[in-house]
């Protein structure tokens, strides 16, 4: 069983180190975007309430240490700065006192993790100003253990990384005897992909639906679904593979032909499994994928000519796929129906949206996956779904691994 921090007795005056996922869309100190922040407030407050010293860590952005120039390494850390982040979370827990250690090691640090008082929060420079981070360094994770006495793991989104902060440490503290354990959004973002996965009578007929761009990212994916769902509605650019794979002509679509056997494949795994795969049976296909002053754009059913790319899926198919999902009581989504980044192709990816707001009370419905999740917040739809993961990775490895993920399995 996986100990949440409710569990966790007798917090007063522990130092309790938090993996947070802080990495919001920020441009030179700027933060666009504090949904990330805001995400990790009921733990923190929670141990705040509890009396806890609290020690927060997370990454942002990314240090690329490849990089030869050391001049160059100084710039990307000083964009990834962690310090406008604690300013930020200062602001929002206020007049709860938050600190900033701008080093991620040494004396600095430790003398602000014992200065702490009860009820405290120290946030601590950006994880990933450590080369060894990534690499869940022993050195760098043992340093890190020796400022906790507890450890609690509340960042969803970067708990399929097997890295120093998510798993290094609350290792070597567990072999400690201490207390290591999930913190809210964890256990919100593990209860309910978890039901994706183990899935209940209730819960059928489940429908999964699949987009995005390419079939190769989401094999995985695609072979757990197909295990676990009833039926599998495929959108997006990848579905092209799947429609020339069954021999339709799909003009200049976007097409992984290293994938055909793959995708022909799946369809017979699926039929002789008596599971239904929905292919979109028309498409909204352009000329030009470049928004050009006088592109074509029209509605094409079946074949698609040579000149031509599908981009969303057509009004036919949008009708065929709304009827299927208003049967489910279970959906898992992830993948945008079209190039949702453009105003014209759209639609797709909004009705879908729509056919999944009709379920509301009736069906339990989760949306995962960076794109998929970005696309349902633009349309305003959030809040019409049971789940929308704060993870994009994480949310599809979850799925692809039937509910494990490095950063949780360490806690169990
Ligand atoms: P997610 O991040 O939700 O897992 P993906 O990263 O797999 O989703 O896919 C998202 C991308 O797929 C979007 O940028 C979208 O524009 C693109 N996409 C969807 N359909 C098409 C299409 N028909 N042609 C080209 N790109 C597409
Ligand atoms: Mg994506």
């Amino acid at each position: 069983m996986l100990k949440t921090i409710e569990d966790l007795k007798g917090l007063k005056g522990k130092r309790v180190l938090v993996r947070v996922d802080f990495n919001v869309p920020q441009k030179a100190g700027v933060i666009r975007d504090d949904n990330r922040i805001r995400a990790a407030l009921p733990t923190i407050n929670y141990l705040v309430k509890e009396g806890a010293r609290v020690i927060l860590m997370s990454h942002l952005g990314k240090i690329k240490w490849k990089e030869p120039d050391l001049a160059k390494i100084e710039e990307m850390k000083k964009a990834n700065d962690m310090a406008p982040v604690a300013a930020r979370l200062g602001e929002l827990v206020a007049p709860v006192k938050v600190g900033f250690c701008p080093e991620t090691r040494g004396e600095k640090l430790v003398a602000a993790a014992s200065e702490l008082k009860d009820g405290e929060i120290l946030v601590v420079q950006n994880t990933r100003y450590e080369k060894g981070e990534e690499k869940n360094d022993p050195e760098l994770a043992k340093a890190w253990a020796a400022l906790a006495d507890v450890y609690v793991l509340d960042a969803f989104g970067s708990a399929h990384r097997a890295h120093a902060s998510t798993v290094g440490v609350p290792s070597i503290l567990k072999a400690e005897g201490k207390p290591v354990a999930e913190g809210y959004l964890m256990i919100k973002e593990v209860d309910n992909l978890t039901r994706c996965v183990e899935v209940a009578k209730e819960d059928r007929p489940y429908i999964a639906i699949l987009g995005g761009f390419k079939v190769s990212d989401k094999i995985k994916v695609i072979d757990s679904l197909l295990k676990k769902c009833d039926k599998l509605i495929i959108g997006g650019a990848m579905a092209y593979t799947f429609k020339k794979a069954l021999g339709e002509e799909i003009g200049n679509s976007p097409v992984q032909d290293d994938q055909l056997e793959y995708a022909k494949k799946c369809v017979e795994d699926a039929k002789a499994a008596g599971k239904e795969i929905l292919l979109p049976c028309d498409s909204v296909v352009t000329d030009s994928f470049e928004p050009v002053e006088g592109r074509v754009i029209k509605v094409v059913e079946g074949n698609i000519p040579e000149g031509y790319q599908g981009v969303d899926i057509g009004p036919k198919t949008i009708e065929a796929y709304q009827k299927a999902i208003a049967s489910a009581r279970m959906i898992f989504w992830n993948g945008p129906m079209g190039v949702f980044e453009q105003d014209e192709f759209q639609a797709g990816t909004k009705a879908v949206c729509v056919a999944i707001k009709e379920l509301e009370g009736k069906a339990f419905t989760v949306c995962g996956g960076g794109d998929s999740a970005s696309a349902v917040k633009q349309f305003g739809f959030k809040e019409s779904f049971s789940h929308v993961s704060t993870g994009g990775g994480a949310s599809l490895e979850m799925i692809e691994n039937d509910g494990h993920l490095p950063g949780v399995d360490v806690l169990r």
